[in-house]
């Protein structure tokens, strides 16, 4: 072999090197490309999976429901929603959404206002009654997201939380901020708002009355029988009251032993006639205490509201009027007072004649 074909074979020689070298170069390179992929994927995977387990503890712990729904279906479901409804998850999984609400009319205006809260990007919050799958029910307040906000197929997430006790409570405080706790009966405040608004509302021609009642020597009643007597009085003449009147009229106790009651469609002449036959009822109710038995008056004013008026502290003041008449004729009577007699009251310290024209209704 001369010498230029071994150069020649060196020189192969090296180019296969240099050439495997730089085969070998690529080949490690690409195997850590392949190797940090790899661990990239098993990552992504552990990622995944450590994701998949905090979904799944989310969804098997939260104390609330949560949900996710695509197309009024549910797609996810916790097990505290799935509790709340007395379904399992796969019966939830296989039912169309608007079978857990009680009453179909408010599922379905469900689907505007939330459409609405999405496009304002505001989260939906509502309270709904649902139903059991016993066919109890309960009332949770839904709240709800997209996923995406400008893909409304994307679906919603959904947070149900049972608030039955809290609007139990809520509904027990707006209760007792606007009746009576011992009789039941609106206060005076809930009174005053309700004849505001019912006078502001009723056609022109439908007349409406007032009757304010009064219980005679009620401290009497106290001071002979006691406090809790009273309190069994005040109860009996309220009971008298909502029975002489129809559902759709609004009674009240306006504090201590003083009552009203609006009655709607009603004149001053067949309000007499109604607030003579409470007198009647409460003068032949007996009432026993312990031992004793007594009987108890009252008093009642009547005042007719006219086409002109919708200012309830001026027909308070007619019927009050009334009222003061009936005491002052002797107690256990029934008068009437018509608006022209606030004049003559605020001048002379009571009420003159009777305004409605019922001459002689103390004698009805
Ligand atoms: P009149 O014939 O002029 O109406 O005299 P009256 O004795 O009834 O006097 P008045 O109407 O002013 O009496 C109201 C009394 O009602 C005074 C108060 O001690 C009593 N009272 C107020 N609230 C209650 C209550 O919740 N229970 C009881 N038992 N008594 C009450
Ligand atoms: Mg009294």
């Amino acid at each position: 072999m001369d010498a230029d074909s071994l150069g020649l074979q060196f020189g192969v020689l090296g180019l296969v090197a240099g050439v495997g070298g730089l085969a070998f170069g690529f080949m490690v390179r690409q195997l850590h490309a392949l190797a940090s992929a790899l661990e990239r994927h098993a990552s992504a995977e552990q990622t995944a999976q450590a994701l998949l387990k905090q979904m799944h503890s989310i969804l098997t712990t939260a104390p609330v429901g949560i949900a996710f729904t695509r197309f009024r279906r549910f797609e996810i479901i916790s097990t505290r929603w799935a509790g709340m409804m007395g379904y399992s998850e796969a019966e939830l999984l296989a039912m169309p959404t608007h079978q857990l609400f009680a009453d179909v009319t408010s599922y379905e205006t469900l689907g505007p206002k939330v459409a609405q809260a999405f496009a304002d990007r505001r989260v939906f919050s509502e309270e709904f009654e649902f139903r059991r799958k016993d066919g109890s029910s309960f009332w949770g307040r839904l709240q709800g997201s997209p996923v995406d906000e400008d893909d409304a197929s994307s679906g919603t997430t959904w947070i149900l939380m049972d608030v039955t006790h809290e609007r139990d409570a809520r509904e027990r405080l707006s209760w007792m901020a606007t009746h009576d706790a011992l009789t039941g009966l609106l206060n005076r405040a809930a009174f005053e708002t309700m004849v505001a608004n019912r006078l502001k509302h009723r056609p022109m021609s439908l007349p409406a009355a007032l009757l304010y009642i009064d219980i005679d020597h009620f401290k009497s009643i106290n001071d002979t029988h006691g406090h809790a007597a009273g309190d069994q009085v005040l109860i009996g003449v309220a009971d008298i009251l909502r029975a002489g009147v129809r559902s759709s009229d609004t009674v009240a106790r306006l504090g201590g032993d003083e009552f009203a009651v609006l009655l709607m469609g009603c004149d001053g002449a067949a309000a007499a006639r109604i607030a003579e036959q409470i007198r009647q009822n409460v003068e032949s109710k007996i009432f026993t205490f312990d031992q004793d038995t007594r009987q108890a008056a009252v008093s009642l004013g009547v005042a007719e509201f006219d086409e002109w008026t919708v200012d309830v502290p001026t027909a308070m003041q007619a019927a009050d009027v009334a009222l003061y008449k009936a005491k002052k004729s002797g107690r256990n009577k029934v008068r009437t007072s018509g608006f022209s007699d606030l004049d003559e009251t605020s001048s002379s310290g009571q009420g003159a004649g009777d305004g409605l024209g019922l001459e002689g209704l103390e004698n009805i």
